[in-house]
């Protein structure tokens, strides 16, 4: 499968724009605040939470990191004029990190604070593994300023993830575990399905023994059902986790959840860069690429 997959994505670039649009539109809000509002509200509606993302990541000046920042502040405002039960998720790339450090950690700071006046929380991503430290540091430096309405991410599929976990634990953290959307090398990252679902469950229960709020993201069943059983048997109340899922992707999964008396929260991404975000994110990972295919191949089928 893994060839069909590569040769999807170096067809992509040739596939015209209004049919990359029609594939992401089940992933993708749209490209208007009003086209996130319309979808969280369906979601609110359906029992689920959401989460933000504001698409544009890896900026190359500081006027597009000071774009991104605005737009977040707009969504924020715009969830509470609209009374809309979500919160944001924020990419320290397309905050700035790449052109100044300094410039990024001002603009997270800000938006924590905004968040905070408006009782809302902001979720940092985690991005490829070149990030990963630059991105603990700064989630530690803002949690030292004060600033408990902010969440990480912690990916299974990397070494370091453990460690990571031990060093975060003291903050009480609420950490979002997901596999890891980015391909990354043998040595910085577990390759095999088994050794990421088992770091998954190992980081999880790491952070639960420790007394953390645990996101967790994933759309895999045996992952799902492994957290569950974990819930039950620690007795965990609804305050230490919740289930996190892409906006689009198993939809009878979340809606599941919800039936069982579980918090779920979907990721919804919108914003002017769709195409550029849909075709690398395709690029970057041709697995990514292989799912939207099938997904759409099943849909069509009478
Ligand atoms: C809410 C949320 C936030 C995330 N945040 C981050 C982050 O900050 N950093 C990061 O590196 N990664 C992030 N991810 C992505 C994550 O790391 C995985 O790459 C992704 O969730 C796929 O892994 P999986 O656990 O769902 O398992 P998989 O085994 O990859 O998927 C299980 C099944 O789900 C379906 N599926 C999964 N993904 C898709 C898709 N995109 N389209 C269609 N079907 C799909 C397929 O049917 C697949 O068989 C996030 C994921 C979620 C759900």
């Amino acid at each position: 499968m893994a060839l069909l997959d590569r040769a999807i994505v170096r067809v992509l670039p040739a596939v015209p724009r209004p049919v990359v649009r029609r594939l992401s539109d089940r992933y993708i809000a749209g490209s208007e605040i009003s086209d996130a509002v319309g979808a969280v509200r369906r979601l609110n509606e359906a029992g689920k939470k959401a989460t933000l993302d504001v698409l544009g990541e890896e900026i190359e000046t500081r006027e597009e990191a000071l774009a991104i920042r605005a737009e977040y502040e707009q969504a924020m405002a715009t969830i509470e004029a609209e009374g809309l039960d979500a919160n944001v998720s924020v990419k320290l790339t397309g905050l700035g990190l790449g052109v100044d450090p300094a410039l990024c950690a001002a603009n997270v700071r800000s938006l924590a604070r905004d968040a905070a006046e408006r009782g809302r929380f902001v979720r940092i991503d985690m991005e490829d593994s070149s990030t990963t430290a630059a991105t603990l540091d700064l989630y530690r430096e803002l949690r030292s300023e004060g600033h408990e309405n902010l969440g990480i991410v912690l990916q299974a599929m990397l070494r370091r993830t453990m460690d990571d976990v031990e060093q975060l634990v003291e903050l009480r953290p609420n950490v979002r575990v997901c596999k890891g959307i980015y391909v990354e090398p043998g040595e910085a990252a577990y390759q095999g399905v088994e050794a990421i679902r088992f770091n998954f469950v190992e980081v999880m229960a790491a952070l639960w023994e420790a007394g953390a709020k645990v996101a967790v993201a994933t759309h895999d069943d045996w992952l799902v059902a492994t957290a569950l059983a974990l819930i039950d048997e620690r007795e965990l109340g609804r305050e230490r986790y919740e289930f996190q899922l892409l906006l689009g992707v198993r939809e009878d999964l979340a809606d599941e959840l919800v039936r069982g008396g579980h918090t779920v929260r979907i990721y919804v991404p919108y914003g002017r860069k769709w195409y550029e975000y849909s075709l690398r994110r395709l690029q970057e990972n041709p697995k990514l690429a292989g799912y939207v295919a099938r997904d759409t191949l099943r849909r069509l089928k009478p």
